[in-house]
């Protein structure tokens, strides 16, 4: 007999290892019941994930179920705030346990390594579509905005930049790298590492921070625009990693312009550029600067030849192939 929406909730969403002091009342009522430290924002976010659209459905649920968790971490990150609960919205087109049962595995080992607590969600009939909403804390005068960067700042990213592109093409032309190139590259894609701590380390020091999902030259411009100034980046300069080196082709539009790597791109004013490597020291990640914060509006990006770049497209366009 098929599981009733209450089973299938009891089954695969009740039972977590993470139980939070803060939460009043969990999962099985109307609402949920959470208590916000005095003095801290309560920063939300919430985004959704769409088969056909941001997957495929030969993707492994685990994965599904890390990821949707992950780039909704990567926003509490990108605003230095620390993760505490979770709600799930899930609409599945069927009631198959083997995926809840991978789903849910994979979204709870994020879930606690993190120390958050779904504490709602719901589950409705349909083609399949995740929606994760996450909650965090920040005192307000630490968050980290996107409006904050200043003519002079300087500009970082954390990690490498163009795996999660690299990734998703290997997925559908396997075999055109060494195995451990591969495999290293569907992990960038699948299970972006939410940059939480480095979020955290970051309050007080950056001036403005974006998490990258589009694009480093259109989230960068996300910066700008908020701030109203403009940036220019050293090409080169951009981290990337060996698996670039072997598969990207040298084509730079790769870690410039296409999205899903789910690193932070930050500013910070010159005088803490000593601070910021001291606090990357820490983190396996690092952060390299990129490039300076310009009066003028707009981003421009300039090869060590002294050449300008011009990238192809500015990040993903989810609605770039829709006719209207
Ligand atoms: P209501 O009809 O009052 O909105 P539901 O019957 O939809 O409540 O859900 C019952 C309880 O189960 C609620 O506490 C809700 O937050 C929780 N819930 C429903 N779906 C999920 C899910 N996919 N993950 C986690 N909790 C869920
Ligand atoms: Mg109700």
């Amino acid at each position: 007999m098929a599981l009733s929406e209450f089973q299938l909730i009891s089954n695969y969403f009740t039972r977590q290892s993470v139980t939070r002091a803060d939460v009043a009342l969990g999962i099985g009522d109307d609402a949920a019941l959470v208590r916000v430290p005095a003095g801290q924002c309560l920063a939300v976010s919430i985004d959704t994930l769409v088969e056909g659209v941001h997957f495929l459905s030969d993707i492994d649920p685990d994965d599904l179920g890390y990821r949707a968790l992950a780039v909704n971490l990567s926003d509490l990150a990108a605003m230095g705030a620390q993760p505490a609960w979770a709600t799930l919205a899930l609409t599945l087109p069927r009631i198959d346990e083997n995926w809840l049962g991978q789903f849910s595995a994979g979204f709870f080992a994020l879930a606690q390594q993190h120390n958050v607590q779904l504490v709602g969600g719901n589950t409705t009939h349909g083609p399949l579509s995740i929606s994760v909403q996450v909650h965090g804390f920040v005192p307000e005068a630490q968050a980290l905005r996107r409006s904050g960067a200043q003519a002079g700042d300087l500009i970082f990213v954390t990690g490498t930049l163009g795996d999660a592109a690299i990734g998703l093409h290997l997925a559908s032309h396997p075999h055109t790298v060494g195995a451990q190139h591969a495999q290293y590259a569907a992990q960038r894609w699948l299970r972006p590492t939410p940059r939480v701590a480095e979020g955290l380390a970051l309050r007080e020091v950056a001036s403005a921070c974006i998490d990258i999902s589009d694009g480093l030259l259109a989230d960068l411009g996300h910066i700008c625009a908020a701030s109203r100034t403009g940036a220019l980046i050293a090409v080169e300069q951009t981290p990337v990693s060996q698996l670039f080196r072997a598969a990207g082709n040298g084509d730079w539009n790769l870690p410039l312009c296409a999205g899903d790597d789910y690193e932070l791109c930050f500013t910070a004013a010159p005088q803490r550029r000593a601070q910021i490597e001291e606090i990357f020291r820490a983190f396996a990640c690092g952060a390299t600067c990129i490039g300076a914060i310009e009066t003028a509006p707009g981003v421009r990006c300039v090869m060590q030849d002294g050449r300008p770049f011009t990238p192809e497209q500015r990040g993903y366009d989810h609605f770039r192939n829709v006719t209207p």
